[in-house]
């Protein structure tokens, strides 16, 4: 045989570049499930469900073009349960001349294919992945110099580079590069989830939920209703879907939270993206063509955009250009053991239960959910950095460390030192008042800061600033919040930080 060709769990589109000049007759392709790499954080049952499922698929279109695939399910009695293991276990058995793969998308991962030694002499070479917009190298020659690595600067870049709302004279549509002031609306009073698509389960499908109850029942969230789309055109619909009837409200919405609504007018695809069944510039290339025949508003089009040819690639780009000591990080020292409700979604906090409960139930939960419940609280009690990543890498459905990272780390915790993020995304229960219908079925009252009723965001959010004083006081984007603070006087700031102390034991205690 000539070349083994390793295709990755994420690594799920036909262009990708380990698949690029395939000898059909002699090449094999591997692809394999195995234990290590679904264990080594106990992932949402739906997630695993989702990949094992997508995975098989994808071989069986491979096997349609007539290309050899070696699929190991995760059952097979000879699975060494290790990507390492499969891989030697198939050089021993096929003899090829060499072994391809496109770079995985996790650090970790790297490091495993760039010390996979013993393989009888065989190289391992490593190709670049072709299917993110923006190189290593580019990210790199971007962020040299630079004192501050901020998003904005390097979405313009990518609009260029892409001509994506770029007038032929160069100038970004409608004469501005950002439209985020316009996207910040509340919910409207009765607002509910528009109707989602759901995918009819294959033969395949209904054998890996199977395997899934069998194998993994003990891991976090609930396996069924499984909804997800498990093929490239099933994610395509998925695509179209929102882009039809979506994107005309996402950007109004992007921010708002709605009482049993996980999803409002949220694209749901960065699992599909996540895995290679969708590509990131054909995205950004439907939501142009909307806008530009009239189907979706600017403001939705470049703020949707934004998150994919923007964040993203930037999330990235960050992660690569400071791996592996942007993972040993913990710019705020924050340690605090996760509290059990991450997990049982028991809490009297409303938006807590409300956030984790959507997690739990969809591996899924919104930007906002994720960054101002769930992260925001974190960040505000404290909690220890490591958990808190290795919590938002387990439970969604999209997570994969080159993203979750930075997603956590330095967008919700600050924990980077400020690279991600110019000031921390701390709010008050103000915020969540303003965003969400939720504080009204709450047992906490987000107007009042001291007492039993007390919402616990609003003494913990001071608390967390006082705390951070040093760091945050002379911080270009926050001095009226210290002169707020500063206003209180001796007693009312006593008092609220006594009730942070407060709130936290209660935490610990499980009472919150
Ligand atoms: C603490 C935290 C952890 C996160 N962890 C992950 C993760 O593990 N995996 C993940 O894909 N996203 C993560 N995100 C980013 C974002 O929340 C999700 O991409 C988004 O919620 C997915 O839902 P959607 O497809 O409906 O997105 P939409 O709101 O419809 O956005 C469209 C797409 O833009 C991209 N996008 C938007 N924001 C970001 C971002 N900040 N970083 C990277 N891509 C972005 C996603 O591909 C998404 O599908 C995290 C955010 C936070 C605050
Ligand atoms: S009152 Fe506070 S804890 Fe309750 S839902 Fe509102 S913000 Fe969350």
């Amino acid at each position: 045989m000539s070349t083994l060709r390793v295709v990755l769990t994420d690594q799920l589109s036909h262009s990708i570049t380990s698949l690029e000049g395939m000898d059909i007759e002699n090449d094999v392709v591997l692809m394999c499930e195995v234990m290590d790499e679904a264990t080594y954080v106990k992932h949402h049952q739906k997630k695993i469900a989702f990949l094992f499922s997508a995975m098989r698929h994808f071989a069986e279109e491979l096997c349609v073009k007539g290309i050899n695939v070696r699929y190991i399910k995760l059952d097979y009695a000879n699975n060494t349960g290790s990507l390492v293991g499969e891989i030697k276990r198939a050089v021993a058995d096929l003899k090829p001349k060499k072994v391809i793969i496109t770079e995985p998308g996790e650090y970790r991962l790297l490091q495993m294919m760039k010390s996979c030694d013993n393989l009888q002499g065989i190289p391992i070479e490593i190709l670049s992945d072709t299917r993110f917009l923006a190189t290593h190298k580019e990210f790199a020659a971007w962020a040299k110099d630079k004192k501050q690595l901020r998003m904005e600067f390097f979405y313009r870049e990518m609009r260029k580079k892409y001509r994506i709302l770029i007038e032929s004279n160069g100038s970004p549509t409608g004469g501005e590069w950002n439209y985020d002031k316009e996207n910040r609306k509340p919910p409207k009073a009765g607002m509910l989830s528009p109707k989602r698509i759901s995918h009819k389960k294959s033969v395949i499908t209904k054998d890996v939920l199977q395997l899934v109850r069998d194998k993994f029942s003990h891991h976090f969230g609930t396996l069924e209703p499984f909804h997800f789309a498990i093929t490239r055109e099933q994610a395509l619909m998925e695509l179209e879907h929102f882009i039809n009837e979506l994107l005309p409200n996402f950007g109004d919405y992007q921010d708002a939270m709605v009482a049993g609504e996980p999803y409002l007018y949220h694209s749901l695809i960065s699992s599909y993206l996540n895995a290679g069944l969708l590509l990131p510039l054909e995205i950004c290339k439907k939501a142009e063509a909307a806008y530009r025949s009239g189907k979706a508003p600017l403001n939705a089009t470049e703020g949707f955009i934004r998150q994919i040819l923007g964040w993203r690639e930037y999330i990235r780009g960050i992660y690569w250009h400071f791996m592996p000591e942007y993972g040993e990080r913990n710019g705020l020292s924050a340690t605090t053991p996760l509290p059990e409700f991450y997990w049982s979604a028991k809490t009297k906090m409303f938006c807590m239960a409300e956030a984790i409960g959507h997690t739990r139930d969809h591996a899924y939960s919104h930007h906002i959910q994720r960054l101002m419940i769930t992260g925001n609280f974190a960040l505000l009690a404290g909690l220890d950095v490591k958990a808190v990543q290795k919590w938002y890498l387990e439970v969604y459905a999209d997570a994969y460390e080159w993203v979750e990272m930075p997603n956590t780390l330095g967008m919700a915790l600050f924990g980077d030192g400020g690279v991600v993020a110019s000031k921390p995304y701390a709010a008050s229960g103000k915020y969540i008042h303003r965003m969400s219908n939720y504080c009204k079925k709450c047992f906490y009252d987000p107007d009042i800061m001291i007492g039993e009723k007390a919402c616990p965001f609003n003494a913990l959010y001071w608390d967390f600033l006082v705390r951070h004083e040093q760091l945050f006081r002379g911080n270009q984007r926050m001095p009226y919040i210290y002169s707020t603070w500063d206003k209180f006087g001796i007693e009312k700031q006593n008092a609220i930080r006594a009730q942070a102390v407060l709130s936290l034991q209660k935490m610990a205690g499980g009472e919150l």
